[in-house]
Formats: structure tokens, C-alpha cells, sequence
């Protein structure tokens, strides 16, 4: 068996295609603000690449390059800022921050209806509830991968490799809320293999390269490889996927996977986000 391969990049570009329509249809221009902190060369080139999409398909964006030594207190007030601005509907701030900077204080400062990640207490508190206001990037991301395939997840065993806030996690809520069974795994956990073998959806986000081999995959699974790892100047993802491909169902490359559905589902979470500050200024 070989697997098929989701085209990540062809799924986003029928998202972007469909919030570009929408755009057409507003009077007003969704407005995204990209705040970067430092000179991490991979955050330079993410976030170049949101304020290149951003603007292709009629946002207005605003990117902030801050020194990498920028205090705290001067992040926060460009955040409050960038709340009270009413030409900004959705904002960003790239992870990871310097050390000094504490980035929950951070993430903590963005009105949750600007919350372009959803990343805010408040907006992952809603997915708790099954509420969903704006909805993780990379998470949403994943899902939209999975439904691509065609498969029903209803009553699937979802294995989600990695408990982070802004991805492990999220996934695994929102593949519950589609009446998958999930499972977190985490560093910790005990005999990983024996969890993965048994998923028939495998969601792999933990950034160690090649981490998932092919006798840890149950035949015809559908694997999202969400991991993206330097290895010998090449980016590779967390699954060894040249191998895995041989026994999965349906396979996400690394890079032209996730990574484009996850800007993608940030403007399409932009334009949401410009809904609810309507709402929020009628209140
Ligand atoms: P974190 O470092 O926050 O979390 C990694 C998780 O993986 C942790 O929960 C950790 O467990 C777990 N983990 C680490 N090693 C193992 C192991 N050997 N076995 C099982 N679990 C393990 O990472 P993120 O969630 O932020 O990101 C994960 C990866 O996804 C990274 O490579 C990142 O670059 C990539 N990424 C890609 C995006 C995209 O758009 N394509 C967007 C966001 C992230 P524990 O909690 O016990 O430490």
C-alpha cells in the first residue's frame, strides 16, 4: 500500500480562494497585525509568509519586527494598543518570545475576539465548552487535513503525539468534539508504539525528527505530520515519511502540509475575528 498524499498546499489554496470571496463581499478590510520579537530566522520566514498571504488576498496587515531585547512592558502596550485599533480585527504575536518576556502575560493581553491563534485562556476555555469562538490555527489545520480525505471520523481512535496549548491539545478537543476517541501522548507516556499502532487517525506534533516509524502506524491510517525539524539543512517533519508512506492510508508531507493550512486557517480566523468585533462593538 502506499499512501496518498494530502497536498496541503492545494487545500489551503481553496480556503484562501473562499475567504478572498468573502472578502469581496464586506465593505470593510479585515485588518491582521503580525507582532514579531526578535530574530529567530524560522519565525522570520513564518511570519514573512502571513504577511505575504495576508495582503494577496485583500487584508490590510500591519508587521511589527521588535528588537529581540524589547522589555516586556513595551510588548504589552504595543498589544494593548493593537486592541484598542479599530482598523486591526485580528492580531498575532509569533512564538516563541525571548526568554524575558513572559508569553502567557503576553497571549493573556489579547482581547479574545482579536485572537487570530486562539491562543487566549479564554478561547481555549471555550473549545473546553465546545463553544468554539476562534479556534487554533495549526489544530483547525489539522482537522481540515483529516476531512479532506473523505474520512468519517465519528467513532475513529484519534492518537494525538504531543500536548502543547497550541497544538497537541486543541487537536485532540476538537477531534473529540467530532465523536473521535482521543488520546494524548506526551514524552511520559509509556510505550508510545502501542498507542500509535492502534490510531486510526495519527496527529504527530512534538519536533523530534523521525519520531514515528513505520511498524508504529496501523495500515490505511491517516497520519498529519505537524513537526518541522532542521536535519542536515533540510526540513523534515516528525514522521519518517518516505517509510510510513508504505503503510498509511493517507500521509501529510513536511513541508507543503500543515504548515500552509495553518496560515490559511489564521486568515480565515481573521475574518472571523472581524464578525465578532462587529458584535462586540454593538454590545
Ligand atoms: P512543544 O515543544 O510545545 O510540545 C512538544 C510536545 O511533544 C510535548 O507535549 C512533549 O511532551 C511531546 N514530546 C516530545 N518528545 C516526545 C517523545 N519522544 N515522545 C512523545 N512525545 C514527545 O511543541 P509544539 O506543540 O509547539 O510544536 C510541535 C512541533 O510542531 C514543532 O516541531 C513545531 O515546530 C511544529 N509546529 C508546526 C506548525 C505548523 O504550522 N506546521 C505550527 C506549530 C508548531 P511533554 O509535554 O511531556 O514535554
Amino acid at each position: 500500500m502506499t499512501a496518498k498524499i494530502i497536498d496541503g498546499k492545494q487545500v489551503a489554496s481553496k480556503i484562501l480562494e473562499d475567504v478572498e470571496k468573502r472578502v469581496k463581499t464586506i465593505k470593510e478590510t479585515p485588518g491582521l497585525a503580525i507582532v514579531l520579537v526578535g530574530d529567530n530566522p524560522a519565525s522570520q520566514i513564518y511570519v514573512g509568509f502571513k504577511e505575504k498571504r495576508s495582503k494577496a488576498i485583500g487584508f490590510y496587515c500591519e508587521r511589527y519586527n521588535l528588537d529581540k531585547n524589547t522589555s516586556q512592558d513595551d510588548v504589552l502596550k504595543l498589544v494593548n494598543e493593537l486592541n484598542q485599533n479599530n482598523k486591526i480585527h485580528g492580531m498575532i504575536v509569533q512564538l516563541p518570545l525571548p526568554e524575558h518576556i513572559d508569553e502567557n502575560l503576553i497571549i493573556d493581553s489579547i482581547l479574545p475576539h482579536k485572537d487570530a491563534d486562539g491562543f487566549t485562556p479564554v478561547n481555549l476555555g471555550n473549545l473546553v465548552n465546545d463553544n468554539n469562538m476562534l479556534l487554533p490555527a495549526t489544530a483547525r489545520a489539522c482537522l481540515e487535513l483529516i476531512k479532506s480525505t473523505g474520512m468519517k471520523i465519528k467513532g475513529k481512535n484519534a492518537v494525538i503525539v504531543g500536548r502543547s496549548n497550541i497544538v497537541g491539545k486543541p487537536t485532540a478537543l476538537m477531534l473529540l468534539q467530532e465523536n473521535a476517541t482521543s488520546t494524548i501522548c506526551h514524552s511520559k507516556t509509556k510505550n508510545l508504539k502501542e498507542h500509535t499502532k492502534n490510531a486510526d487517525i495519527l496527529v504527530v506534533a512534538c519536533g523530534k525528527a523521525n519520531l514515528i516509524t513505520k511498524d508504529m502506524v496501523k495500515k490505511g491510517a491517516v497520519v498529519i505530520d505537524v513537526g518541522i525539524n532542521k536535519v542536515n539543512g533540510k526540513v523534515v517533519g516528525d514522521v519518517d515519511y518516505e517509510n510510513v508512506k508504505e503503510v498509511a492510508g493517507f500521509i501529510t508531507p513536511v513541508p507543503g502540509g500543515v504548515g500552509p493550512m495553518t496560515i490559511a486557517m489564521l486568515l480565515d480566523n481573521t475574518l472571523k475575528a472581524m464578525e465578532l468585533h462587529k458584535r462586540v462593538r454593538v454590545l
